[in-house]
């Protein structure tokens, strides 16, 4: 594989980053995921202003331009004939001469930029996605700012194990009796019809899938609710999906062991799951 290291393409073996620098020590560092489908970028644009966004939020100078960005990721897919799969970023403040809490001066330490790619064949055509995913509910206790998408990613990782030794396939994350979002996607349910799905804040990350599967579902006439919801009224829900850019749209058949309507996946999560297929594979780049 090829893989993209502060200017240089290398093989990934030949790729290094320093022991100082600050997203290793600190997890002080965003990153973005984006797909890609046919060959071409799903939605490069709204992962390249999040990022910036990120990037702004901790004072971190970007050390690429958005067009340079772009054409790493298609160096990079086409240079490693990615038809599907995914392209992972990641920029960290960088390594200064030694270890300090205090952020160095981005005139001296410049941005550490990694980017490589996973080939992922039959992202789209998922066997996952048609059986549905089960999930259990477990207290958020991440910190408070999860609209940066930073490299801190031990407590989701965490959620994913306890997942896992349940024997369901992710987490729900609760605060304050209401769901915040899934370890690594913006959690929904549906209830006669209408779509509820947490609003935006700086509780949850601004799903880049959220905003574009939300909009689809405004423009196919579908009714959304923006607000929080319980764990007990996912339960009680006819349907539940989650939505992030690696699973696009991703059916979820259970809560904490209970079964939504009949164990299958619903048919406003295939609906949208189709609907964002279609419309992305349009538009990509
Ligand atoms: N929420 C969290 C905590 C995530 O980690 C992710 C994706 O990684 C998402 C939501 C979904 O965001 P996106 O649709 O931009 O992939």
């Amino acid at each position: 594989r090829t893989v993209y290291v502060n200017g240089e393409y290398l093989p990934e073996d030949q790729a290094k980053v320093s022991i100082f620098d600050r997203g290793f020590l600190m997890a002080d560092g965003v990153y973005e995921v984006t797909s890609v489908l046919d060959g071409k970028l799903v939605d490069f644009d709204g992962h390249a202003v999040r990022l910036a966004r990120s990037l702004a939020e901790l004072d971190m100078p970007s050390p690429v331009t958005t067009e340079e960005l772009l054409e790493i990721h298609r160096q990079l897919v086409s240079r490693n004939n990615i038809e599907e799969g995914l392209v992972y970023l990641q920029i960290t403040r960088g390594a200064p001469a030694d270890r300090d809490f205090a952020f160095p001066d981005p005139e001296e330490t410049p941005r550490t930029i990694v980017l490589f790619t996973q080939n992922k064949p039959g992202l789209a055509n998922s066997p996952a996605a048609a059986k549905g995913a089960s999930v259990i509910s477990i207290p958020d206790m991440r910190w408070a700012r999860r609209d940066i998408k930073t490299v801190q990613l031990l407590y989701p990782s965490m959620g994913k194990m306890m997942a896992k030794a349940a024997g369901a396939d992710d987490a729900w994350l609760v605060e304050d009796g209401a769901v915040t979002e899934g370890t690594s996607n913006n959690a929904y349910i549906v209830k006669d019809g209408v779509i509820i799905t947490r609003q935006l804040s700086n509780d949850i990350l601004h799903g880049i899938t959220r905003a574009a599967v939300l909009r689809f579902a405004n423009e196919a006439q579908m009714q959304i609710e923006e607000r929080a919801f319980t764990v007990e009224e996912a339960k009680a829900a006819d349907e539940a999906f989650t939505t992030s850019a690696s699973a696009f749209v991703m059916p979820v058949v259970s809560i904490d062991g209970q079964t939504l309507g009949d164990g299958a996946p619903g048919p406003v999560a295939l609906r949208l799951r189709e609907i964002y297929l279609d419309e992305m594979r349009k538009v990509a780049i």
